[in-house]
């Protein structure tokens, strides 16, 4: 893709579903599942640091900056949990990928849609390396806007279509079993957290509540399962009970934030813990065992979203995926800034 100096690429939400149809969804999870294990290989590169939050009574607002030294990417995201009360999503999102040479923006894009698709592409990355080899069957607890999209990974990546659904929500429940209808998957909806577990291997946690909330209680959490702790990514909003953590091996994105965000906060500052990317770099072991219990401590980070931009700027195709937007100024004397502007002067 060849650009001109003041035009940067702005991939809106309906480009994002334009380009995830013209590749597919399983085919995007599992690609972008391997942009993301391949940035998880090349972990020392990244400048790395806890996401900049900013607290409110309602919800958080974040940015998520890195960079491998060639290219920076950074995400604006939020997360409010009351916000389908009023028609909004808990969680929006956008990002930026830029040129590190020159600092020029290479691209601007959504990532609402793009979001869900990463987290769902690294849980699934987590699990190929943590769950039960035999694992067939996952319980999701919340069944939100993200839920759909775990399924989808899960199923492309590990072949689990086996389904077991609970929400304190009956009606997103039944959303997301109209939203799988015909895609084979094999799918029981459930009367409680406790119902949903039963015969799982792998459970999946995906609410939203901004508390420390026991979606799980230690005693639904037999040996051998994996858990894949998506919904407990803020100061005071977890899913787990803490005894569930301390029978558990823990996996992390970045320590240091999940210390801060995730269901880690719950333990002391030194309770160990191993990062996603040692096990994928084969530094470190993921599962042992058959009786082990795994816990992905999902609370998302910015070498994922760095991946997700790095795979979009990939897939932008003669323009057809996104418009171009008029960001940059680009005087004829690059000096001459003031010019410019008094030559546009109506
Ligand atoms: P959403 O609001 O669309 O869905 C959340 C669902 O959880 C709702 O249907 C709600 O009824 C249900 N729920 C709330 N409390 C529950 C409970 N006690 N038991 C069962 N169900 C319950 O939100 P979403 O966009 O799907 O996001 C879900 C969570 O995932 C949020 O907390 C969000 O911050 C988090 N998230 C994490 C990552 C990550 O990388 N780890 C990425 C995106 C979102």
């Amino acid at each position: 893709m060849t650009q001109s100096l003041n035009i940067v690429p702005f991939i809106s939400v309906d480009h994002m579903m334009k380009l995830v149809w013209s590749i597919g969804v399983e085919r995007f999870l599992v690609e972008l599942a391997d942009y993301i294990e391949d940035d998880f290989r090349r972990w020392e590169l990244f400048d790395k640091t806890p996401r900049v939050a900013a607290h409110s009574p309602t919800g958080v607002i974040e940015l998520m900056p890195t960079s491998d030294g060639a290219l920076y990417g950074f995400k604006y995201v939020n997360g409010h949990p009351k916000n389908t009360a009023t028609g909004r999503q808990t969680v929006t999102a956008f990002g930026v990928l830029s040129d590190v040479g020159n600092g020029y923006p290479l691209l601007i894009s959504e990532m609402t849609i793009l979001t869900a698709l990463r987290t769902a592409s690294t849980s699934a990355i987590a699990a190929k390396y943590l769950a039960p080899a035999n694992a067939q069957c996952m319980a999701i607890i919340g069944n939100g806007s993200q839920s759909e999209f775990q399924a989808m990974a899960f199923r492309a990546v590990l072949g689990i279509k086996s389904l077991r659904l609970f929400d304190i929500d009956p009606a997103a429940t039944q959303k997301f079993i109209r939203n799988m209808a015909g895609l084979g998957f094999d799918i029981a909806p459930c009367g409680s957290a406790e119902e949903a577990v039963q015969g799982a291997q792998i459970i999946t946690t995906v609410t939203a509540d901004k508390r420390a909330a026991t979606i799980l209680s230690d005693n639904m959490v037999g040996a051998g399962i994996h858990i894949n702790a998506v919904g407990g990514d803020c100061p005071g909003k977890t899913e787990l009970h803490h005894d569930i953590l301390l029978r558990s091996d823990i996996f992390v994105e970045y320590t240091p934030q999940t210390r801060i965000e995730g269901e880690l906060q719950q333990l002391a500052p030194d309770h160990p813990v191993t990062e996603l990317w040692q096990v994928i770099a084969g530094e470190a072991p993921g599962r042992s065992g058959p009786a082990q219990i795994t816990l992905f401590d999902s609370v998302g980070f910015a070498t994922e979203d760095f991946s997700a931009l790095r795979y979009v700027r990939d897939h932008l195709d003669n323009g057809e995926f996104y418009q171009e937007l008029d960001l940059l100024a680009d005087p004829n004397d690059p000096r001459d800034l003031f010019g410019m502007l008094l030559r546009a002067k109506v």
